[in-house]
């Protein structure tokens, strides 16, 4: 079976640098909130171009800390898309403000800006955008639209490690942005890790707060806050394994220009990439197919794995139902939930792997 992640296929340098840094780590006996968070840290925010990263438990725990520091909570709404990872949607509700659900744009699968205009009410407090599938949404028309109404910009980079929109990467452009480094996102650790960045020091002081329990100074809490630390066995894999990202994203960007120069299939459309000026990092390779259950089941006896995201939008979700969404209804989210289907691009496919891929999609 092609898998759509292979982490036994790292190459051994990889893997010694990452054992090299858990050894580390175990020798220094200091475990949390140490030395390596605050290398990977800093090493992050460069890496992002942003002036501030705080390193937290995981990518939910980035969009709910950012949020509430933001000073978001009952009573405002956020407007985002169901077509992301339920934690998004989530990370909004645990801070008791509101999902609004706006639609996507069809070609792309992003948040549509003329769909987000009609979501806006005088309860609005963000946009929070999600660079789906590793491409960035458009940044310019969305700080645009937030500078105008005076809301704030947050970035949900979980899929977007390294994306760029016009040559400035993402996660620095908006009031803040959540990174999950769960295992198979573009930069992963061994567990659950995760990391806000923002150009705010004030919001990176009460983000750094309501990571650890809303602590001041020791043993005062001024606020109510959450246990959310990044650990330093996490921070050290994640900084062996960042100085290959660079490699890994350009192995993804081939492997997807390959995908897109082979495919062949009228019953099959692959996704367009966001805009010619956003580099995009492919953390999803999307199709999408009318008769996606048959295809499904054609790429399995073809020995391709796929996945679907996503099937259920946030709207449809038990939890995400009975919030406020465009007007116009969401037709494009309904209508991508139904087709869309996600096929390998890791960074460690075999090039007879890539053929094999390119047949079964052709075949069907
Ligand atoms: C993975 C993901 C998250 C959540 O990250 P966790 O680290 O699993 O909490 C949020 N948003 C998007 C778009 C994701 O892909």
């Amino acid at each position: 079976m092609i898998l759509m992640n292979d982490f036994r296929r790292e190459a051994a340098p990889v893997k010694e640098a990452m054992a090299e840094a858990m050894a580390r780590v175990a020798a220094s006996g200091w475990y949390i909130l140490g030395p390596e968070v605050e290398g990977f840290e800093s090493e992050w925010a460069a890496y992002v171009e942003a002036k501030h990263c705080i390193g937290v438990a995981n990518g939910m725990d980035a969009l709910e800390i950012g949020l509430r520091a933001l000073g978001i909570g009952p009573g405002d709404e956020v407007v985002t898309t169901g077509m992301t990872a339920f934690a998004t949607v989530l990370a909004v509700m645990r801070t008791g403000a509101e999902p609004v659900f706006a639609d996507i744009d069809p070609e792309t699968a992003i948040l549509d800006p003329r769909s987000v205009e009609r979501c806006l009410s005088t309860r609005t407090k963000a946009v929070l955008v999600v660079h789906i599938y590793g491409q960035a949404a458009p940044l310019d028309v969305f700080d645009e639209l937030c500078r105008t109404r005076g809301i704030h910009l947050v970035e949900d980079c979980a899929q977007a490690h390294g994306a760029k929109f016009q040559g400035r990467p993402v996660g620095s452009w908006g009031s803040f942005a959540a990174w999950s480094f769960y295992p198979t996102k573009n930069l992963g650790c061994m567990g659950d890790g995760g990391a806000i960045t923002t150009n705010s020091a004030a919001l990176a002081d009460s983000a750094r707060m309501l990571r650890n329990y809303g602590q001041s100074k020791r043993y005062e809490h001024p606020v109510a806050g959450l246990n959310s630390r990044l650990d330093e066995l996490q921070a050290a894999i994640l900084r062996a394994r960042l100085r290959h990202l660079p490699e890994w994203t350009e192995a993804r960007r081939a492997i997807a220009r390959t995908l897109q120069a082979t495919i062949s299939n009228p019953r099959v459309r692959v996704l367009r990439a966001s805009s010619d000026r956003g580099a995009h990092v492919h953390h999803l390779f999307v199709l999408t197919c009318d008769e996606r259950t048959a295809f499904k089941i054609h790429l399995e006896k073809c020995g391709v794995e796929s996945l679907i995201h996503y099937p259920i939008p946030g709207h449809q979700q038990i939890p995400g139902a009975g919030f406020r969404s465009d007007p116009h209804g969401l037709p494009n989210t309904g209508i991508h939930a139904a087709n869309c289907l996600s096929i390998p691009v890791h960074p460690h496919l075999h090039p007879q792997e890539l053929s094999s891929i390119t047949q079964a999609v052709n075949g069907f």
